[in-house]
């Protein structure tokens, strides 16, 4: 491609390229990149304006900031969850949106049943009293024989089912639009959310976070929940209610839970969820490996040269934006 007719393409996301220097690479032989670190988010609207591409974490990219966008053509998200993205927006500007499906799936399920096996021996715990000179034990549960809940059955949730295959559980999944032979295939059984809620001694969310599974978890489904159970969430902070699921916690309606995500990211040291014992909290970190954020990377490289090669990118979005 010439010089002046390169698309000139912004990484805002602080993981891109930092440990997978052939993605950068593979941006550089068809266009000029910048890296911008783009510290509020006001800062993004003017920032984007410049660009016919742009690759984005977690940064929040609104209706505003996408009609300020004159030049851009494409928004490429490093990750998963696209609910920081407007949509809609976007398509309705024809801009196209690709994301990395699958990427660190087995990154966040590996990470889950950490979080699990954590939970039920309380390890985090166990290590803060030995590094501070203390030597009790902590009396904690098998996983064996347990009942698993599994709340959305899509790339994390099967991968989870699939690596639980050897801890000789029941699993139980509870996901209204996946068919019952295709969880009945994991050697998991389907079930209803309630009756899924009450026979569980690990509730896990993996669903994607929409206005249908916004607060899917409520204080009434909580108190479903049998006392001794765990609830581990992955998936995103807004599925729960976090009020009442620090009631529970803190009531002792459950037993404990890990959570890797909340309703305000970074938590708000003043949160509540931190002073509990039954708790584990981890910075959104489930997705965070070497293996995971290099298949990232390179998903959003080859997306980007295909679509100014004039091909369609791989892992879209918003389809709908070429019906347009
Ligand atoms: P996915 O789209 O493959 O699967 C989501 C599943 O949820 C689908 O099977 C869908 O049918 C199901 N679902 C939708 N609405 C539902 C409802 N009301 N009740 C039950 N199930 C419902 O997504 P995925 O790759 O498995 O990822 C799941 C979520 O995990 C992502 O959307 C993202 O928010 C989160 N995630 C978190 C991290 C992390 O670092 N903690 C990393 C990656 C993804």
């Amino acid at each position: 491609m010439e010089m002046a007719n390169r698309p000139r393409i912004c990484v805002i996301s602080k993981s891109f390229g930092q440990y997978c220097k052939e993605a950068l690479e593979i941006l550089k032989s068809f266009s000029e990149v910048e890296i911008k670190s783009v510290k509020e988010q006001k800062e993004i609207i003017d920032v984007v304006k410049e660009f016919d591409g742009i690759i984005v974490g977690n940064e929040k990219i609104n209706k505003e900031i996408i009609n300020n966008a004159v030049r851009l053509k494409i928004i490429a998200r490093h990750g998963v969850g696209i609910d920081n993205i407007d949509i809609d927006a976007a398509t309705e500007r024809g801009i196209v949106v690709t994301y990395t499906p699958q990427a660190n799936s087995d990154s966040v399920a590996e990470y889950t049943i950490a979080l699990i096996l954590n939970i039920m021996r309380m390890i985090p715990k166990l290590h803060n009293i030995t590094v501070n000179g203390g030597w009790n034990r902590i009396l904690g549960y098998e996983l064996m024989g347990k009942t698993v809940g599994i709340i959305g059955f899509g790339g994390i949730g099967k991968r989870v089912a699939k690596k639980l295959g050897g801890f000789d559980v029941k699993i139980l999944v509870y996901d209204p639009y996946v068919k019952e032979e295709d969880i009945k295939k994991f050697g998991a059984t389907p079930a209803q959310l309630d009756e899924l809620l009450k026979t569980s001694d690990i509730i896990t969310l993996h669903v994607a976070l929409t206005s249908e599974t916004k607060h899917l978890i409520t204080r009434d489904k909580l108190k479903l929940m049998k006392n001794t159970a765990y609830l581990i969430n992955t998936s995103r902070g807004a599925v729960v209610d976090e009020k009442a699921l620090y009631e529970a916690l803190k009531e002792r309606w459950i037993a404990g839970a890990a959570l890797d995500v909340f309703e305000e990211e970074p938590i708000n040291p003043r949160n509540p969820l931190l002073t509990l014992e039954n708790v584990i909290v981890t910075p959104h970190n489930a997705n965070f490996t070497l293996e995971a954020l290099r298949r990232t990377d390179l998903m959003n490289a080859e997306d980007l040269r295909r679509f100014f090669n004039g091909q369609k990118p791989t892992y879209i979005a918003n389809p709908q934006v070429y019906s347009k």
